[in-house]
């Protein structure tokens, strides 16, 4: 690996960690206003990002095997949700629904489950920039706008617990760097295990089909704006689809 690939794990990671300060930074009435299109923008980026970057470049390294983990990690994710409840549907909260939220999320198993959610993120990046640029590209863009209605929500949720609005936002952005860590464990990885990138492009394809079409892509069904929130989806779409085809286009497969 050169050191620009590295530089763009870094540069991409650190873009994800501001995305953890977005609740405190953006304010509410933009967010009441813009929240569900970006929601199902995320939708759109992270499902044209799996299906035409991330599970091919896993494919490519892997072979069917790729399936394989990607329907292991989608399968998990969704045991795991039943087993501690919805970890990526914090949406209603954001939008100062929280007390009718239902049973209160405790901060630290919050901010334990972001924790180790982040921890894939960045792994997702990492391998994704070691592939190819434009996976790269893709899959940071993915991660980056599926974090901020996610980290919003989490900051509500901080906020509805009694903490303080420095102390949500100093947690926020602190649990968002472990995906600093989660980057450096596959480019250190890598350089012992050469199949470990497809084994972490292949699970972070089942991830994020399920946050894409499991939690966040109902949202589009909800609500009255429907139209700004199908209008969102498909500039996430065209958004990403652009990317992977001017690449064809341009003939800059890295
Ligand atoms: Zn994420």
């Amino acid at each position: 690996m050169d050191s620009q690939t590295v530089l763009l794990v870094f540069i991409a990671v650190g873009l994800d960690g501001l995305a953890g300060l977005a609740g405190g930074v953006l304010s509410e009435r933009w967010l009441q206003r813009h929240l569900p299109a970006l929601v199902a923008f995320a939708a759109g980026t992270l499902l044209a990002a799996v299906f035409l970057e991330v599970l091919p470049e896993a494919v490519a390294a892997l072979g069917d095997a790729a399936f394989t983990w990607a329907l292991g990690s989608f399968v998990i994710l969704a045991l795991l949700e039943w087993a501690l409840g919805h970890h990526h549907h914090h949406v209603e909260a954001a939008a100062g629904h929280v007390h009718s939220h239902g049973a209160p999320t405790l901060p630290a198993a919050l901010l334990a489950s972001d924790a180790l959610h982040n921890v894939g993120d960045g792994a997702a990046v990492a391998a994704a920039f070691l592939v190819s640029p434009n996976a790269g590209f893709a899959t940071a863009f993915a991660v980056i706008v599926h974090e901020l209605p996610q980290e919003v929500g989490d900051y509500a949720l901080l906020r509805a617990a009694g903490w303080s609005r420095v102390r949500s936002l100093v947690a926020l952005g602190g649990v968002q760097l472990t995906a600093v860590a989660g980057a450096a464990a596959v480019l250190l990885g890598t350089r012992h295990l050469p199949s470990l990138q497809g084994t972490v492009l292949a699970i972070a394809g089942g991830s994020f089909l399920y946050i894409g079409a499991v939690d966040l892509l109902p949202e589009l069904r909800r609500g009255l704006d429907s139209r700004k929130r199908v209008g969102g989806f498909l500039c996430g779409l065209l958004l990403i689809t652009g990317l992977h085809f001017a690449e064809r286009i341009l003939g800059v497969h890295g």
